[in-house]
């Protein structure tokens, strides 16, 4: 195994056979293969360590295919169902490490402590028998006849039969993540999707509406679409935006951060490499508009943004929805101007910038309310971001791209170009939004990857 990170920790205690799929603990059979599992970092871990604010959120009550970005849902949706959530949650309850969910479902331990995830999955590895290299870093993996051969940077070289790659994507590089996983797997005929950095703030243009308006944090549903899509068409039920994500934006001075953002970046990332030309459009009072799955606000117990009436409170506000409240609003204080009267949706310099943006006159009366003020809805719903870019792997969660899946066989994970080499986790292209998603795929994967590794050739 190379990589101990969240996802070669497991599949080392998975081949061992220490795990069940229920995530219960089994006596490691006798008959079960000696696993060495090697990493570059003399601490390993580090990524648990600094997750989830360093609380790791290390999965969600609900997950399914569609919290990921991928080349083969179908195969996504099978490894989770392989080592779900719920095995997750009982193979750290049963090592002593007790989950908590919060109420949007991001499960964390009780004492709120990453390196309790850590001590335990290391306690697990340990308990296995798998022998846990640090300061181990592969260089270099040589296929000879039916064995391989993996040299590390002391010199040492090892041979296996199966090896599984697990070295985590390029965010973060100073814990030990570089991309060397998909320098090897493209050294053995995979096509690597390219790595991007992905679940990291955005870049907007100097032209975009929200610059000068760094420290605004308001709630939002960004949208990634087509250049020139048209409003009506973009806001219409059956509109399948590129990527689409909720929750709260935070203006910063260079672009965007904070959930909504990091959840669209790497599609608005892969869409800029790519040259396709899209706009990210970001609407202010239709919060929860659309069916996505991305949507933080499945659940109805959280209240997605005080700043909102309760008009336009939890219920998908669209173009009809927001005239009738808006007009309900101009009726209740008639003598208001435009400006006054949308600072109770948004704050006040946001909701000036869009209306001056939009042609309209923040110190005018509302449009009047028998008008379906379209434009109204149209400068706050449809707000061209402008964006430019992603900010790079160093404040990345994650990286979007690798190895393909369909490249993989479903449930081993095993390469379909050379056989007896598996890759899970972060190498493996399919990324998570926030919320404990990218650990959940980290456990799934890794556990296929290393039990299928324990079947002899
Ligand atoms: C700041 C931050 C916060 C995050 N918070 C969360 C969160 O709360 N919830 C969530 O679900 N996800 C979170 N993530 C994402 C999550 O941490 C990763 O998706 C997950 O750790 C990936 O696991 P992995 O085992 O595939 O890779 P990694 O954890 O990156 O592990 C890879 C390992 O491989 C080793 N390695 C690499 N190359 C070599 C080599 N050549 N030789 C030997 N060893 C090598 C590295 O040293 C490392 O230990 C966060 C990420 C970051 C950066």
């Amino acid at each position: 195994m190379i990589g101990a990170g969240a996802a070669g920790t497991i599949a080392s205690i998975a081949a061992r056979g220490a795990v069940d799929d229920r995530g219960g603990a089994t006596a490691v059979p006798r008959d079960a293969p000696s696993v060495r599992l090697l990493d570059g970092a003399p601490k390993v871990g580090l990524k648990i360590l600094v997750s989830g604010g360093g609380r790791c959120n290390v999965t969600n009550e609900a997950v399914d295919e569609r919290d990921y970005e991928s080349d083969a849902p179908k195969v996504v949706r099978g490894t989770l169902r392989g080592f779900p959530p719920e095995a997750v949650r009982a193979f750290f309850e049963t090592r002593g490490c007790p989950l908590y969910a919060e109420p949007l479902g991001k499960l964390f331990p009780t004492t709120d402590r990453a390196r309790d995830v850590l001590a335990t999955l290391l306690d697990a590895t340990e308990r296995s028998g798998a022998v846990l290299e640090r300061g181990a870093r592969v260089v270099d993996v040589e296929r000879d006849a039916d064995r391989f051969v993996t040299r590390t940077d002391d010199g040492r070289a090892f041979a296996s039969r199966r090896l599984v790659v697990a070295t985590g994507g390029k965010s973060l590089p100073r814990t030990g993540s570089r991309g060397f996983g998909f320098e090897l797997a493209a050294r053995f005929g995979h096509a690597v999707v390219s790595p991007l950095p992905a679940l990291t703030p955005l870049f907007l243009g100097d032209d975009s509406p929200l610059a000068a308006l760094a420290g605004v944090t308001v709630p939002a549903t960004l949208s990634l679409v087509p250049r020139g899509a048209p409003p009506d068409q973009v806001a219409g039920r059956r509109f399948r935006p590129l990527a689409r994500a909720s929750g709260s934006l935070l203006v910063t001075h260079r672009g965007v951060s904070g959930p909504a953002a990091l959840d669209v970046s790497g599609a608005v990332g892969r869409a800029i490499e790519g040259g396709t030309p899209v706009t990210l459009e970001a609407d202010f009072v239709g919060l929860v508009v659309g069916e996505s799955p991305w949507s933080p606000f499945r659940d109805a117990r959280k209240p997605p943004g005080a700043s909102l009436p309760p008009a336009l409170g939890l219920r998908p506000v669209d173009g009809e929805t927001f005239r009738a409240a808006f007009a309900a609003l101009v009726a209740s204080d008639p003598r208001r101007s435009l400006g006054v009267l949308v600072a109770r949706l948004l704050p006040r310099s946001l909701g000036d910038a869009l209306l001056r943006r939009g042609g309209l006159d923040p110190a005018a009366p509302p449009p009047d309310p028998t008008d379906p003020a379209r434009r109204l809805h149209r400068a706050l719903a449809h707000v061209d971001l402008r964006a430019v870019g992603t900010d790079g792997f160093d404040k990345a969660e994650v990286t979007s791209g690798g190895v393909p899946l369909r490249e993989l066989h479903r449930t081993t994970l095993e390469s379909r170009l050379v056989s007896g080499l598996h890759f899970c986790g972060e190498v493996v292209h399919c990324t998570g939004r926030l919320g404990g998603f990218n650990f959940q795929w980290a456990w799934s994967s890794g556990f296929a990857a290393g039990r299928a590794a324990a079947r002899r050739p």
